[in-house]
């Protein structure tokens, strides 16, 4: 009998559904879970991660051995294998690419050719040079001794070069060799100070002047937990400290650590939030719900639904002081914004450098740092958008979803997953606590805690009895103009607007008008033209003449007629902020203005600049998108004005009246929220619409009501699963019969115990993006798990019913139908 081979289930970052299963070489080091390793693939090598051990395969098969170990320790721990693996399956995406988009990115390792001259031919080698016909690489590989690999790659891609080089690879002049392409990325730290005496001890006597007042400063600085102060804030503070520093250090009195930089993008440590003494009634009974479960280990969701400041947050940290104490680490997730988040701010103040941060403000390299700090324990809070649910913390004993309604928790492209959704999964396999919170949760929650299937928390009133900004509803109708065409400013909105200049107030101007296809509108009850069949928004095409439903592929000639009062004045709508702005600086010619939108804000400098700009109070009014309305405090803005509410409606999807709602509540926030208190002016066609009365007068609960009646009478979710295949590629044509292939494969198919409903094929709203034509198949049916067998059927076909140049993706619980 032969010894057992050392097997290992490696999954591979390429396009593959399983693990597959390498060796390791006799006497070669037995890699860890959750080391990178290298493996050859076909004829390449890739980046592979450990999963665990693999038993024998079938006889016969062969295998091939690892080439490399990449880690001395394990990127991931191996309790998170399990949440790897049920995420390949579930959103149907290869195991590899899970965890290559999971871990941050500059850690994927790959490998390419080099082109090397070999030791003493150069001169050889140069003068073989005219051979190559005056290359410019020939030039450089005898220059530097070697090629890039990315250079190698495009040599050897033109025929003419590679025999040359294969020639000299042959005569032994060149090597052409596999290397490793290592992407490593970089820290950057800083130097801090802490005091190593306790405030009330007395200081040893003889202390020069300087150094008291250096001492001083530190106190007031770190605050009551003993957060260390950057040494270079501190010098900026006063001049004298960095010599005092040196004599405090001698006499062992402050203590200097290095740690990673922690600076909002504005270059300044972020706010201080000192902790609040008592807690509200509210908090303190939601807390006591909660007391049991973060003891227990075990899973327990929770829906935390609290009105825009009523103190959401100071339940999070409570709840975290209680996880941290017993030992167990803390996952906060917080929706995708460009900027730290005030909510990052009162966790840092309240548990300093015990807080990793995962987000996209960071620098490839900061985020590499941070991943390392919680793989190795160094900080047991992780607060990240969506892609930290896949931080590797050890044992999580609470994870928390901030603002959970949030379409940013979706990743829209790749891994389509939800951030949300697994950490649901997360906490279910670490037998976790979980809270969602939000001011208005996403229906589908809701739900679930109408169910049972989550404990609803709720909290109706703000910290100190501050009111909710009072909301003015002008309805664009009741408006004559000469044109026929409602007005883009209201008298009251500009009235307004002219009033908070002249008091030098800020003012926000909001508009979520995206660019992309027009719907429809009745001049006479301001009703956009819908689908019959989805109650989804038409989109106009022009060159067709008609327009078109995006859901189930319903067409009808553009000279249509009003579903709702038969009036045959239809409006075609498009303006945006551009649009908006321009009018602004007519209307206000002396008044500073700036806009925020994806236009403007291409580059994130952009972003950050006109934010800044706002925050100076050197932009009197910020017209904007929805970008204007994530996490950031504003205390001089004391009005809000919606341009055209009913914007969001018209987007082509079944969720755009929770959208709509959720949105203007948020740009309702936006106001009042410094001292002064806050005026809203919401301009609509539509007053009546339920996403706009509800918002007025905050009732959530009437718009969950409303929705949950049209989505049970049309079947969608929370009522129904959704599946949407996507197709794309760049001929039209091909792109359509796939789609035609798909769906009409999908109906012939069906469900096996229960019906699925296969919508489509239609086309995309975005039609076209990036050159490609795209069209959709939208699958809807009550049981998920006939919805994944039908979905595994397709993609098994998938090669035969997919035309060559397009492409195939499959998106599980589509959050976006554009
Ligand atoms: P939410 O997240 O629910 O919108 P926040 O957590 O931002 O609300 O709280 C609103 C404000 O009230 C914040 O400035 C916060 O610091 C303050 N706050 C929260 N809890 C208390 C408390 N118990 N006592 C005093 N102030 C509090
Ligand atoms: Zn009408
Ligand atoms: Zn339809």
């Amino acid at each position: 009998m032969s010894q057992p081979r050392a097997l290992f289930e490696i999954a591979v970052a390429a396009p593959i559904d399983k693990p597959l299963t390498y060796l390791v070489k006799d006497g070669g080091t037995l890699p860890a879970v959750g080391c990178r390793v290298l493996v050859p693939l076909g004829r390449r090598k890739v980046t592979g991660y450990v999963l665990g051990p693999a038993g024998e395969p079938e006889t016969g098969t062969k295998l091939k051995s690892i080439t490399e170990l990449l880690d001395a320790s394990p990127l991931f721990p191996e309790s998170m294998v399990e949440l790897f693996r049920w995420t390949a399956e579930y959103y149907r995406y290869p195991i590899g690419e899970v965890i290559r988009a999971a871990l941050p990115s500059g850690l994927t390792t790959g490998s390419g050719r080099q082109i090397t001259v070999c030791s003493g031919m150069t001169e050889a080698l140069q003068s073989r040079i005219r051979e190559a016909a005056a290359e410019s690489w020939a030039a450089s590989l005898t220059a530097q001794g070697y090629l890039s690999p990315s250079r190698t790659r495009k040599v050897l891609s033109a025929s003419p070069s590679r025999r040359l080089l294969e020639k000299w690879q042959e005569e032994g002049l060149v090597s052409i060799e596999e290397i490793i392409i290592d992407a490593r990325v970089g820290s950057r730290t800083e130097i801090c100070v802490t005091l190593t005496v306790p405030d009330d001890d007395p200081l040893p006597e003889g202390l020069k002047k300087s150094e008291l007042k250096t001492i001083e400063i530190i106190r007031t600085m770190t605050g009551e937990n003993n957060i260390p102060v950057a040494r270079a804030s501190l010098a900026t503070a006063y001049s004298g400290a960095r010599q005092a520093l040196k004599t405090l250090a001698e006499k062992s009195l402050v203590q200097l650590i290095e740690r990673v930089v922690y600076r909002d993008p504005f270059g300044e440590q972020p706010a201080f939030f000192p902790k609040p003494t008592h807690l509200t009634p509210e908090q303190d009974e939601v807390l006591a719900e909660l007391a049991p479960a973060l003891k227990d280990r075990k899973f327990a969701p929770f829906l935390l639904h609290g009105i825009t400041g009523s103190g959401k947050t100071e339940v999070y940290l409570r709840a975290a002081e209680t996880v941290l104490a017993a030992g167990r680490s803390v996952m906060v997730l917080v929706p995708e914004i460009a900027l730290a988040t005030q909510l990052e701010a009162h966790f840092i103040s309240r548990f300093g450098d015990r807080v990793g941060l995962l987000h996209s403000g960071l620098s490839a390299g900061q985020r590499f740092d941070q991943w390392q700090r919680l793989a190795n324990d160094e900080a047991p809070i992780v607060i990240g958008a969506r892609s930290a649910v896949f931080a590797p913390l050890k044992n999580p004993g609470l994870i928390i979803v901030d603002e959970e309604h949030d379409t940013a928790y979706k990743q829209e492209d790749g891994l389509r997953y939800n951030g949300r959704d697994l950490a649901i999964m997360r906490a279910s396999l670490a037998r976790c606590p979980v809270i969602l919170g939000s001011a208005t949760p996403s229906v589908i929650s809701y739900r679930n805690a109408e169910t049972g299937k989550y404990t609803l928390l709720t909290m109706k009133n703000r910290v100190e009895e501050r009111a909710l900004p009072n909301v003015e509803i002008i309805d664009l109708q009741k408006i004559k103009t000469v044109s026929g065409r409602p007005p883009l400013f209201s008298g009251e909105l500009n009235s307004a607007l002219k009033k908070n200049l002249k008091e030098g107030n800020q003012s926000l101007v909001f508009l979520n008008r995206r660019g992309y296809a027009n719907m429809v509108l009745c001049r006479d009850c301001g009703q956009a033209v819908r689908c019959p069949e989805c109650r989804i928004t038409l989109t106009l095409h022009r060159g067709r003449q008609s327009l078109i439903c995006h859901y189930c592929g319903h067409s009808t000639h553009s000279n249509t007629v009003c579903g709702n009062c038969q009036s045959t004045t239809l409006l075609p709508v498009g303006f945006g902020t551009e649009r908006l702005e321009d009018e602004l600086v007519k209307l206000f010619p002396t008044a500073r203005i700036a806009r925020l939108d994806t236009d403007t804000t291409a580059r994130r400098q952009d972003f950050i600049s006109i934010l800044k700009g706002f925050h100076e109070r050197k932009i009197d009014i910020l017209v904007g998108t929805q970008m204007i309305t994530k996490g950031h405090h504003f205390p001089h803005v004391t009005l809000v004005g919606v341009v055209w509410a009913d914007a969001g409606l018209g987007i082509p999807d079944f969720r755009s009246g929770e959208r709509t709602f959720q949105l203007l509540s948020q740009v309702t926030g936006r106001a009042g929220r410094g001292e002064k208190p806050g005026r809203v002016i919401i301009q609509t066609m539509d007053p009546d619409h339920y996403s706009i009365s509800t918002t007025r007068v905050h009732d959530y609960i009437s718009l969950y009501n409303r929705e949950m009646a049209q989505r049970e009478a049309l079947k969608f979710p929370p009522f129904s699963r959704l599946i949407n295949l996507r197709i794309e590629g760049q001929n039209e044509e091909a792109v359509r019969r796939t789609a035609k292939n798909i769906a009409m494969q999908a109906r012939k198919l069906g469900g096996r115990n229960q019906p699925i409903d296969v919508l489509g094929p239609a086309p995309a709203p975005l039609s076209r993006l990036h050159g490609r034509h795209r069209w959709q198949v939208l699958l809807k049916g009550s049981s998920f798990k006939e919805l994944h067998a039908l979905c595994n059927a397709l993609l098994e076909r998938s090669a035969g019913l997919t035309k060559t140049g397009v492409k195939l993706s499959v998106d599980v619980d589509p959050e976006n139908m554009l």
